[in-house]
């Protein structure tokens, strides 16, 4: 007999989608959680940066406006500190639903650090919050990730994106280091809202891991924002100036910053938890999501497997159906849409070109390279940009890349064709929305270029 069938360990997205689900079933379940219920998706991640994405964009909507006939008052002004208020009071409320949500589905919530003890040839896995020892047939850890605090000497005196949502004032300018998702999207957003941004990473594009055309196109949009490109480029150190930072580089130079920004990435919180740790220190797991514990699995960042909200969420899900409902479903993770909210922002779904060619599909390639009726009518030279990966063979889309604005909602709907097989002339036989810019991706008639596996490619990925 053990207290609960069920215990999660970490009160984010994965964590309460297991719990929730396995109480559904008929679990007896508990979570615990040390922090604020809710992660960091809803509380330092994507939901206060997606309200800050929408502050952003009211930038360029009144850049905009007066070319729609528009007549403005004064220069309009942001105020990161009313912006916070509203932020920490939409986070709050957040917090509260996930906390009825938990209660309705009859979860225990026990706030505190838990501490693990797998339970090892088939003892029951028991969990410590301070006082308290839980025991449990089954543990699910959901712990999550935090910004990476050993990637660079003195890289820990520099903020992270929990504290850049949390500033109540913007800096006068700033430096960014990294050239991942954090780095992108947070470099547009500060450009908008009047920071001057030196961006600094080591490879010769930003988004290391994206298609090549979306690597080039995210560059030229951070560089019509204003961003100060430095590709190829990273401190050697991070020191303590007076008030500010310095950044040590190779040659000598020193260059000192208000404010900087660490998005060098995100390391699992997996550590102390009695559980083997791979190279990146996350938590190996089969495909069940089983850890090497009979009865403990992992789910989202803390495996590093996709550390991407709504693929926690699946994991956590499959999980408490698996244990509690006798499904033998797996998350499938080969086709998952995913978005970089820059402005404009990004959509993407498939394999990149070169992925794609390393599988060993021949593919008929497909672009479109244009100005949205919205930017050209105002004289803007800001250009969408959209990529369609075919299989020559048997005609299957196997790919959208998309950055231009509506590109995460466009890609999320045609996400849906692609898991279901759709092809080219799938496509084709759509009929289109008109004007939109999601309508091009059903009119690209002729491809740009074919391109055969055994080419190797195109050089850059
Ligand atoms: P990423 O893994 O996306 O990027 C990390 C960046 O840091 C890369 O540019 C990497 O360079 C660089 N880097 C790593 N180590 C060093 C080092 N020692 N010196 C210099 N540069 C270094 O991490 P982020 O922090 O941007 O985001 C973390 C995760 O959070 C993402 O992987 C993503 O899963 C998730 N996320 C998702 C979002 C979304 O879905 N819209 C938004 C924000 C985060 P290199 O490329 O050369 O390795």
């Amino acid at each position: 007999m053990t207290d609960f069938d069920l215990v999660t360990l970490g009160a984010g997205s994965g964590g309460i989608a297991a719990a929730r689900r396995a109480a559904l079933h008929g679990a007896k379940v508990a979570i615990v959680e040390g922090r604020r219920v809710g992660g960091t998706c809803v509380l330092r991640g994507c939901v206060p940066k997606k309200l800050l994405v929408y502050a952003a964009q009211h930038a360029d909507d009144l850049a905009e406006a007066r070319g729609y006939g528009w007549e403005l008052g004064p220069t309009p002004t942001f105020s990161m500190a009313r912006w916070q208020q509203a932020k920490a009071a939409e986070t709050a409320r957040l917090e509260g639903v996930y906390r009825q949500l938990l209660a309705a589905s009859g979860v225990e919530l026990i706030e505190g650090w838990a501490h693990l003890q797998p339970g090892r040839d088939g003892a029951p896995h028991a969990v410590r919050v301070g006082e308290r020892r839980l025991t449990a047939r089954h543990v699910i850890v959901a712990t999550g990730s935090r910004p990476s605090g050993d990637t660079l000497p003195g890289i820990e005196l520099c903020a992270s994106s929990d504290d850049l949502l949390d500033l109540a004032e913007l800096p006068a300018s700033a430096a960014f280091i990294g050239g991942g998702y954090i780095a992108v999207e947070f470099a547009s957003l500060f450009a908008r809202l009047g920071v001057p941004v030196c961006l600094y990473f080591r490879d010769s594009l930003p988004l290391r891991g994206f298609d090549p055309m979306l690597r080039a196109a995210a560059a030229a949009a951070l560089q019509a924002a204003g961003v100060e490109l430095h590709p190829g480029v990273v401190p050697q150190r991070v020191m303590k100036g007076d008030g500010t930072l310095l950044l040590a580089f190779g040659d000598d130079r020193v260059r000192e910053f208000p404010w900087v920004l660490n998005a060098t990435g995100r390391k699992p919180n997996a550590a102390g938890l009695g559980l083997a740790c791979d190279g990146r220190g996350a938590i190996p797991v089969d495909d069940r999501l089983q850890t090497e514990v009979p009865g403990v699995y992992a789910i989202g960042d803390v495996t590093a497997r996709k550390p991407l909200t709504p693929v926690a969420i699946a994991e956590g899900r499959a999980v408490a159906d698996m244990l509690f409902a006798g499904s033998d479903r797996t998350v499938d993770l080969r086709r998952v849409a995913s978005a970089t909210f820059m402005l404009p922002p990004i959509g993407t779904v498939g394999p990149t070109e070169p992925e794609a060619l390393a599988a060993g599909h021949d593919l008929k390639v497909y672009e479109t390279d244009f100005r949205p009726m919205r930017s050209a009518f105002v004289g803007s030279d800001a250009r969408s940009r959209m990529k369609l990966l075919v299989d020559a063979h048997d005609d299957t889309v196997l790919a959208v890349h998309m950055i231009g604005p509506d590109a995460p909602e466009i890609v999320q709907s045609l996400a849906v064709a692609l898991t279901a097989g759709a092809t080219k002339a799938d496509f084709d036989r759509t009929i289109a929305v008109h004007p939109t810019a999601a309508e091009e991706f059903v009119l690209m008639r002729e491809p740009m270029r074919t391109v055969k596996a055994s080419s190797g490619g195109p050089a850059t990925g």
